[in-house]
């Protein structure tokens, strides 16, 4: 057939707009998005055809198959860019997957406040303006033991609030060891320059005494600042000057201390066999003036920094300009507060909140689910190319938090023969519910810890895909 014949194959617009299986389409996919996909799969053909580097077959084969091309194409485009993944990875606060994830029960209440309008900022009791800190003040008191709190939009915003309300046109005396950086954008230097106070280092890296602190106090000095260096550790001949050594001298001084916790421990998690990190309550019960820490590390709960402490000082921080520029939204107060509420009762926070019950999660457990999920796979019986292990392997906290502990896991090793892994990997990625894994010495690495028991089924269905694609079928 002439290159001119093989043109006039190609349906109109309208024709294809007619076709059942588009109609559908236009069921869940906005309409301009479908005609979009209808004209780009028409001018791809088209370029085919002039390109003349298909066979005339081919090229009817591909005008034939028009409908399931624009599909997926419509499809692909109508995706959310922000979606679900499969975490296999082992790392349970990976920042990048999103950190903390928040149970079901905690997603209603979220719900019930985002469908509805609700007392954010409305006192039911006089029918007046209200605060919208009020909801959380009281939860935490009670948790943490602080005299008052408040909540902003992370644990960065909380830093810079808390020195430009306590320390802006004064000094901050910090440990040079505990001038961190945390995931690229956040250095403490950084951050303290924004809020107006300056910093003054003391100490040398690996070592720092009080003396150095005490040596730096003048009379341009408004705070002592302790950071948690949650994402590394100084090792060997080191030391450093605890918060509890501080407080003699912010009392002779009468300087404020304040405390960057980072993580936000709320319960000694080194009864679950996790790594002593310091609690937000033993800090505040030492005498720090004023904690700051992350919602969505350790805590398990959304994005928020909350701040804790003296009464003076938090009420000094709601009229502090930056307050309205770092205020939390509904969804995340409903959320933190949910969360915060299984922390009345220990045993309810580290079973329902997920950040924690993959940390504490046993071996057996992990064991478990490892066979079951290798079952599953042996089930679908991939052919030789694919070879599936159960190996003892190390999960980590991740979120720059407990840096050094390995948590012992349960993996499932997948080897390739004679196939590309790191082509095998990629398509993982690439499914519709991407699969985040380990890559380690040519092998891919599934961490059980990270992986919920619902997501099997996906994952199965996910190594189908990118088998699959390797082997081009
Ligand atoms: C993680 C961390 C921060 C930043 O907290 P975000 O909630 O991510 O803004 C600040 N300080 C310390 C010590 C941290 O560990």
């Amino acid at each position: 057939m002439a290159e001119k014949n093989l043109f006039t194959l190609i349906p109109k617009v309208d024709e294809i707009l007619d076709k059942n299986s588009i109609k559908e389409l236009l069921n869940y996919i906005p309409r301009k998005t479908v005609l979009d996909s209808i004209r780009m799969e028409i001018e791809e053909i088209r370029g085919k055809i002039k390109g003349k580097i298909l066979s005339e077959e081919e090229i009817i084969n591909e005008i034939e198959n028009i409908d399931f091309k624009i599909k997926k194409r419509a499809d692909e485009k109508n995706a959310y860019k922000l979606k679900r993944v499969v975490n296999a990875t082992g790392v349970v606060i990976h920042t990048n997957l999103g950190r903390s994830l928040i149970n079901e029960k905690i997603m209603d209440n979220v719900k019930e406040i985002a469908i509805n309008y609700s007392n954010l900022e409305y006192d039911l009791e006089t029918g007046s303006r209200g605060s919208r800190y009020s909801h959380l003040e009281e939860i935490i008191a009670e948790i943490t033991g602080g005299e008052a709190a408040m909540v902003v939009n992370n644990n960065a915003a909380a830093v810079i609030l808390v020195l430009s309300t306590m320390a802006k046109d004064k000094e901050v005396i910090v440990s040079r060891g505990e001038l961190v950086e945390i995931g690229g954008s956040f250095r403490i230097p950084d951050v303290m320059e924004q809020s107006g106070a300056s910093l003054v280092s003391v100490g040398t890296t690996n070592k720092t005494h009080l003396w150095d602190f005490e040596n730096a106090i003048n009379e341009n000095t408004g705070a002592l600042l302790k950071v948690h260096t949650s994402n590394y550790r100084i090792l060997g001949f080191t030391s450093n000057v605890d918060s509890e050594e501080l407080i003699p001298l912010k009392e002779k001084y009468n300087l404020p201390l304040i405390e960057d916790l980072g993580s936000g421990v709320l319960i000694d998690l080194s009864k679950y066999g996790i790594e002593y990190e310091p609690t937000v309550q033993e800090s505040l019960r030492k005498g720090v003036d004023i904690v700051t820490f992350s919602g969505d590390k350790l805590l398990g709960g959304p994005q928020v920094g909350v701040i804790v402490g003296k009464k003076e000082y938090i009420q000094a921080m709601k009229k502090n300009p930056f307050t309205r520029a770092f205020r939390v939204d509904k969804f995340t107060i409903s959320a933190l507060e949910a969360t915060l509420r299984y922390y009345l009762d220990e045993g309810a926070a580290v079973k329902e909140i997920p950040t924690l019950a993959m940390l504490v999660m046993c071996l057996e457990e992990i064991e478990k689910k490892a066979i079951e999920l290798k079952s599953r796979m042996d089930e679908k019986s991939f052919d030789d190319s694919l070879q599936i292990n159960i190996e003892d392997n190390f999960s980590e906290v991740g979120g720059g938090s407990l840096p050094l502990e390995k948590l012992p896991t349960k993996c499932i090793v997948l080897t390739l023969n004679d196939l590309s892994t790191q082509e095998f990997e990629n398509n993982l990625r690439k499914f519709h519910i991407p699969i985040i894994t380990r890559l380690y010495k040519d092998r891919v690495y599934l961490d059980l810890r990270t992986i919920k028991e619902e997501e099997f089924d996906v994952i199965v269905e996910g190594i189908s895909f990118a088998l699959n694609k390797v082997k081009g079928v």
